[in-house]
């Protein structure tokens, strides 16, 4: 028997919810309804339930749901939105390729969302839009980012890839902003089995647009607006999301058990500093991650005691290769040095008690 404690375990997931998934997917296959369709249009419904946003959009991941989001929002070509300097290249590509230019500013040192006050010193009058991360499903702190939206007339994006559920002063993340991009990569909170995305919003003009943009422009069937792109959130897919998301909820309450266990078990020292879950904030804890400057010998401790841990993000956005055109690597921010020390520890629903004890222990263990 293996006694590796794994970071991600998608099949011991299927192998619990087996039944209602082959049911999902064997009646999608029987009624041969593959795009579109009622069960597209259920699960669009039932995840904006779930997330208390007027309309939801399905699209093919969470990538094209931000880049989808920012271009139905029509901002000024070439002006800038303002992106923190850690997270996933998809959130700065996504402005990009909708025309705009990134603007790194720097993530908060305690709960790595992104940092109000260098959010503000890096607003200009070419800034349009603010796209606030919501990190490891931590979420951002909204009322100053609304209060400065509303300053400089700003539009906000949440970028809720990994925050299925959390919440912000009891509000569910996605619809606090203009627009609210998910992602269903299957390693996310709710994942599916490929890729799939969503795009949240209040507004029925940007859902609108949204919506025709990711089908072709189309208003009805070949009879087009304008040029849009093929996005789309496929019926199998849905079929398997819509099964998954009845869980959610305890998945979630499952993370944030775990995630507390970590905070009270890890003895934080000088060199090991555990995450903070703010007083606005309910986490999807997609992450757990500690910060320590013996991060390689760390990860090598926990491994050989079959501990999977991961690191995210390894490199600041503002220090790849693909950003240094933006010569913004060397700006004096926390994102860029302690990416050296991020380390995120196995937190999933696959988790057992005695094994989240094992994964304390041993960091205890390597501190000691
Ligand atoms: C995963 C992720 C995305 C992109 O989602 P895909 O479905 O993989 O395209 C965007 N932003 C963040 C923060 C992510 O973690």
């Amino acid at each position: 028997m293996s006694r590796t404690i794994k970071f991600l375990d998608l099949a011991d997931q299927y192998h619990r919810i087996r039944s209602d998934i082959d049911a999902a997917i064997r009646g999608t296959l029987e009624d041969a309804d593959f795009i579109g369709g009622k069960r597209v249009g259920k699960f669009e419904r039932d995840f904006a339930d779930f997330q208390d946003a007027a309309f939801c959009i399905g699209v093919g991941n969470g990538t094209d749901a931000l880049e989808i989001a920012i271009e139905a929002m029509e901002l000024p070509k070439d002006s800038e939105i303002v992106v923190p300097a850690n997270s996933f290249i998809a959130s700065s590509e996504a402005v990009t390729r909708s025309g705009c230019r990134v603007v790194f500013c720097d993530c908060d040192p305690k709960n790595y969302t992104i940092s109000i006050s260098s959010l503000k010193s890096k607003i200009t009058t070419k800034t349009s839009a603010i796209l606030a991360v919501h990190m490891y499903g931590h979420p951002c702190d909204m009322d100053p980012i609304i209060a400065i939206a509303e300053k400089h007339d700003l539009k906000i994006i949440e970028d809720c890839a990994q925050a299925h559920g959390a919440t912000y002063k009891g509000k569910k993340l996605g619809a606090i902003g203009h627009v609210g991009a998910f992602s269903f990569y299957p390693g996310k909170n709710l994942g599916a089995y490929g890729d799939g995305g969503m795009i949240s919003t209040n507004c029925p003009s940007i859902a609108k647009q949204a919506r025709m943009i990711a089908n072709h422009g189309r208003i009805e069937k070949y009879n087009h607006e304008f040029e849009g792109r093929n996005s789309r959130l496929d019926a199998i897919q849905a079929s398997i999301l819509s099964v998954k998301l009845k869980h959610l909820s305890d998945w979630t309450k499952k993370r944030n058990k775990i995630a507390k266990f970590y905070n009270d078990n890890i003895i934080e020292n000088k060199r090991l500093i555990l995450p903070t879950i703010e007083d606005w904030a309910y986490s999807a804890f997609h992450l757990y991650v500690i910060s320590t400057p013996e991060r390689d010998s760390l990860q090598e401790f926990l491994n050989e005691n079959g501990i999977q841990t991961g690191i995210h993000y390894p490199i600041s956005l503002p220090k790849l290769n693909a950003y240094r055109y933006l010569k913004q690597y060397n700006d004096a921010f926390f994102a860029n040095d302690n990416d050296q020390n991020l380390l995120s520890l196995p937190v999933g629903d696959h988790l057992h008690e005695t094994q989240t004890q094992f994964v304390a222990s041993k960091v205890n263990e390597f501190f000691e």
